[in-house]
């Protein structure tokens, strides 16, 4: 990049205007969008669903390996998910940010081009949001807006015994690709000049730095009439996850290892780095995949979606939360996950 605009010749308002100059608005629900005191949704007697998160520069985010696009896209994306994860539709954002004068205006217009490909791949509106300066670091906070109808939204404690416990998609794979980002920084800091190697493991690192929520997910829920009876993303790795669905819930699990779906590409990068693909898919976090619980009257619905993956069923509380390895033992879930190498 050649050219280098400072931030400060545009002032705050300036500024706003020229990340917020391209909105066109999609939803009916937004109302009134970014240029006045607040945005204004209408949700038409549906129900409203918020969250929000935050992401520090150094904490969440590594600069030396996540282009700002992909950053940008990622930090609406993990916010979408939450929504997704109360089988609500995502229909807005606010996004504030506080950045130092190390970011120029073209570094920060590529911090929105991830935000608005975000915006139109899940069909959400930018409504607003904040910038101001900070001494050091960029922090990121978006705040996610969606809908639902009424009492169609699915929470974390009303799974039932007997219920199926499924996932969507595949897991791990972030997880290794954070190990291939960071052993290349430390070969980069250590012989700088030396090109990444990063050949054949696209799919771990596009993991990592440009995950996807589950909107696909929720659509096939709506069109086949299936409402989980909990739901929850996995942000944290499978095994926190599951047993925050167990606690809330008050029940217990079985987990089959054998089920749970991992990528080929994640198992060889795994291998790479000598550790289990198991441990990866209950330990390693941001996969920004949907667990859930179905009544087992739903299992024929659920098998018209290739996507999903039943891993296991819930159980009365005393029984605890429990792996059933390959080779048939069982071990408690811990938060930490289940490790074969600790075996
Ligand atoms: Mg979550």
């Amino acid at each position: 990049m050649s050219e280098r605009t400072e931030i400060a010749s545009l002032g705050e308002f300036g500024l706003i205007d020229h990340l917020t100059r391209n909105i066109e608005l999609q939803n009916a629900s937004s109302v009134v969008g970014v240029g006045d005191d607040a945005a204004v949704i209408d949700h038409f007697g549906k129900q409203t669903v918020v969250t929000t998160d935050m992401l520090v520069e150094g904490v969440h985010f590594d600069l030396m390996y996540t282009p700002l696009k992909h950053l940008g896209y990622k930090s609406v994306v993990v916010n979408l998910s939450d929504i997704y994860a109360m089988n609500a539709i995502p229909t807005q954002i606010v996004i504030s940010l506080a950045l130092s004068n190390r970011f120029s205006l073209e570094a920060i217009d590529e911090f929105y081009e991830g935000v608005y490909a975000a915006c139109e791949k899940y069909g959400v509106d930018l409504v607003g949001g904040d910038t101001t300066s900070s001494q050091k670091g960029f922090i990121i906070s978006v705040t996610a807006i969606g809908e639902v109808a009424p009492d169609k939204f699915v929470k974390r404690s009303t799974a039932k015994k007997g219920d199926l416990l499924c996932v969507s998609g595949d897991l791990g794979a972030a997880y290794v690709g954070l190990l291939f980002l960071e052993r290349e920084k430390k070969i980069f800091m250590e012989s700088p000049g030396v090109q990444p190697d990063l050949e054949g493991e696209s799919y771990v690192i596009g993991r990592m730095l440009k995950p996807e929520a589950r909107k696909g997910i929720i659509e096939f829920f709506a069109q086949n009439q299936v409402t989980p009876s909990s739901m929850i993303d996995v942000s944290d790795g499978l095994s926190s996850e599951i047993l925050h669905i167990c606690k809330q819930s008050e029940l217990g699990c079985i987990l089959y290892e054998e089920k749970i779906p991992v990528a080929e590409e994640m198992k060889k990068a795994a291998f790479k780095f000598e550790i289990d693909p198991t441990a990866c898919a209950l330990s390693g976090g941001e996969d920004y995949e949907l667990l859930f619980t179905i009544p087992q009257s739903d299992y024929d619905k659920l098998v018209l979606n290739e996507d999903i993956s039943v891993i296991g069923y819930m159980t009365e509380a005393e029984q605890g939360a429990h792996i059933i390895t390959r080779g048939g033992s069982r071990h408690a879930i811990t938060a930490q996950g289940w490790n074969h190498l600790k075996q």
